[in-house]
């Protein structure tokens, strides 16, 4: 992967769809870059994927680190090479926002990438706690998910930002997952306050290859738009 070129497996439309049986492996996601997020077999749990280790963080907060052969039959990754790095006070998550906006006056209309380290004073993170039946939608699944707070952390949060024409293709959207930096804990990140000031690095991506699956189930799937649905279950 070229620096800062966005690879991304399948589309965020098909696993709202609940195609999630298959996918790529760890080893095959890992060779991706060096930063990613995405989801596991059967959606169970989240992916964070942070400098060559993939992990799956799991229902109430727990970590495991995922298996060379597991399966991701949805994830968005990068090799991300920051172009900016700037000290940031986060109210709420609108201020990631303002300060992807504030990169520079042409990344509207491009897909971004980010990397928040430092000390976060609140999180509040879900997991999704994976299918009950083959075949059951994310926005199902969204109202069992397993929701944790965390206060006083350190950690990571990686980002990817989809310009917003491009949305209904469930290509990349708004996304980010954070981790704690002892790997105990993690989640898809709802809420972020971090009053003290963290570090965050930016980079645009201009170049994004997607790799659509061709199983039966992706081709069975309707995806259909359904930014309501997206909105719901991703925050
Ligand atoms: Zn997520």
């Amino acid at each position: 992967m070229e620096d800062n070129h966005i690879y991304q497996y399948s589309l965020l439309n098909a696993l709202m769809d609940g195609v999630c049986e298959t996918g790529i492996s760890v080893a095959k996601l890992a060779s991706k870059g060096n930063q990613g997020l995405g989801t596991f077999s059967r959606m169970d749990g989240e992916l964070l994927f942070l400098d060559g280790t993939v992990y799956q963080l799991q229902a109430e907060g727990n970590v495991r680190e995922a298996d060379e052969s597991d399966q991701i039959p949805f994830a968005v990754s990068t090799n991300f090479v920051p172009q900016q790095t700037r000290e940031v006070k986060l109210k709420d998550k609108d201020d990631i926002d303002n300060a992807l906006n504030a990169f520079n006056d042409h990344s509207r209309n491009l897909f971004m990438t980010y990397r928040i380290n430092g000390h976060f004073s609140y999180l509040k993170c879900r997991t999704v706690r994976g299918q009950e039946y083959k075949g059951q939608p994310l926005s199902e699944l969204g109202k069992k998910q397993s929701v944790e707070t965390y206060e006083d952390v350190e950690g990571t949060i990686i980002g990817f930002r989809t310009p917003k024409n491009w949305q209904g293709f469930g290509v990349a959207g708004e996304h980010l997952h954070f981790i704690k930096a002892d790997k105990k804990a993690g989640g898809h990140v709802l809420e972020v306050t971090a009053e003290k000031g963290v570090e965050m690095q930016m980079a645009i991506g201009s170049n994004v290859h997607v790799e659509l699956p061709t199983s039966e189930d992706f081709n069975a799937a309707q995806l259909v738009t359904d930014d309501a649905g997206v909105q719901a279950v991703e925050g």
